[in-house]
């Protein structure tokens, strides 16, 4: 049976809890089922074809999962994009709020929270929303953006904006389910599912390497987690060189990576146009490390002019991404020079643009 264990002391969780009681750790979920070919829904076009892969019952879902996968060209570096901008939300996040949210259902919760900076809040609104459950959402007074917090507040979510809006949501939790995609173990097993598309999509085959933006990495171990399943299988000979791309003014696991260390450092953060990225203790930051020195990956920051440039660039290519998603984009010649030009490369486009061109308002 699936069951939470903390990855720092290994002490056994109760199935609501969000971090270890004993010792604070993030949990890990244990004796997920193995991964079967063979009972791939084929005939379901969203991540419920892997149901038999997640120790979960579909109570809801709006569709998430099975997003295109791409291939495209950026001033001559080929790539393939795997377009997690297009699930319902807008972004990558809608995979784990389902597992998360379908969990926390078979529980009988009724109310949730959040913290969020924009997408991870509007998931959550939005699926509450259809499992019947409240959703309030923790948003950072000084860099939320006012289109997504329109969004939240479209899909039926309360907001809270706070100064510390950490400590205010920590505070909160004592007494209302944190279902927190930072902590949930569930929300990371949703992530995996893009791994196991990307697989099918390109043939039942691996690609050589998978970048991804990273902030608390939820997507980047997903990708890693869902590969390695794969791998356990035998269904792959050897897992994707993992690339974690950050912004400048806030890459605890770039600099965490280029000292080799197993902790990421404590960084200040600095002003980034990345607001969807802007974490500066990721709660996964050990386990995130862990996996680019499994894989023989790296870690890469780029600039914000860097990342503006590439978010325009790729615009223009057709891909309506936001600042955030831009950052593999902003890092693809410098992946290109450490992988070679014909390793085959997947970069997941998280978020979508549309929200941030959505005219702006006071209040909704
Ligand atoms: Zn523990």
């Amino acid at each position: 049976m699936t069951e939470s264990r903390c990855n720092k002391c290994g002490a056994l969780a109760g199935p609501l809890e969000w971090r270890c009681g004993s010792c604070g750790g993030s949990l890990d979920l244990v004796n997920l089922p193995a991964f079967d070919a063979s009972s791939i829904k084929t005939g379901d076009f969203s991540l419920w074809r892997y149901r038999a892969m997640l120790p979960l019952e579909c109570r809801f879902s709006l569709g998430e999962g099975m997003t295109p996968l791409v291939p495209a060209e950026l001033d001559g570096a080929r790539f393939h994009a795997k377009l997690e901008y297009l699930n319902p939300t807008g972004s990558f996040k809608d995979r784990g709020t389902a597992t998360v949210l379908n969990h926390l259902a078979a529980y009988g919760v009724g109310d949730a929270i959040d913290n969020s900076s924009g997408n991870a809040g509007a998931s959550l609104a939005a699926y509450a929303g259809i499992a019947g459950m409240s959703a309030t959402v923790f948003v950072p007074a000084a860099t939320a953006v006012e289109s997504k917090k329109k969004l939240i507040r479209s899909f039926g979510g309360a907001i809270i904006e706070s100064h510390d809006y950490l400590a205010d949501v920590y505070a909160a939790a004592e007494e209302t389910t944190y279902a927190s995609h930072a902590w949930s173990p569930y929300f990371v097993l949703g992530q995996q599912t893009a791994a196991w598309e990307t697989w099918e999509q390109l043939g039942r085959r691996a690609p050589d390497a998978v970048a991804t933006p990273v902030g608390h990495g939820g997507l980047f171990l997903g990708f890693y987690r869902g590969f390695k399943t794969l791998h356990d299988a035998g269904l792959i000979d050897r897992l994707p060189r993992m690339i974690a791309v950050q912004s400048a003014g806030v890459d605890p696991i770039a600099r965490g990576w280029e000292t080799g260390s197993e902790t990421p450092p404590a960084i200040k953060p600095a002003p980034s146009v990345a607001d969807g990225i802007l974490v500066d203790m990721p709660v996964r930051g050990q386990q995130i490390l862990r996996a680019l020195y499994d894989t023989d990956g790296f870690a890469l920051r780029v600039s914000n002019a860097d990342i503006e440039a590439a978010q325009q660039q790729m615009q223009r290519r057709g891909f309506m991404i936001e600042a955030t998603s831009a950052v593999t984009a902003a890092a693809l010649e410098r992946i290109r020079q450490r992988i070679g030009e014909d390793a085959e490369l997947v970069i997941a486009l998280t978020g979508n643009g549309l929200k941030s061109l959505a005219p702006s308002s006071a209040s909704a």
